[in-house]
């Protein structure tokens, strides 16, 4: 149902693993984790992405998702619905810490 990921940057920022995807309770509760970003803290994290606005846990500010960055994605207008893929579309990703593209996500794996 989803997969295990962890971005790493050569700056030295490592994510916590990030269940990406939906999970067991997706059809009761409807969260759904994308892995998002906060400029201001320098973090990558997991977030729901269903929900309105999803803050920042350290300094309360609106995270930014991954899949907003994506430039195949049509999904900017109900990121919700977005497929699953869109990270292998491209190799480097922003990082909130560095602020260059230099990111990359790594999969660990499947989980469900
Ligand atoms: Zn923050
Ligand atoms: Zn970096």
């Amino acid at each position: 149902m989803g997969n295990i990921i962890q971005a790493v940057c050569p700056c030295g920022l490592e994510s916590e693993e990030i269940l990406q995807g939906i999970g067991f309770g997706y059809f009761t509760n409807g969260i759904r984790t994308e892995p998002a970003y906060c400029d201001t803290c320098g973090i990558v994290i997991g977030r729901d992405i269903c929900k309105s606005i999803s803050k920042c846990p350290t300094c309360r500010r609106k995270v930014k998702f991954y899949v907003e960055d994506a430039k195949e994605s049509k999904a900017e207008d109900q990121p919700c619905l977005a497929t699953d893929d869109y990270l292998q579309h491209k190799e480097h990703w922003h990082c909130p810490r560095c602020k260059k593209e230099t990111l990359a996500f790594e999969s660990f794996g499947l989980w469900d």
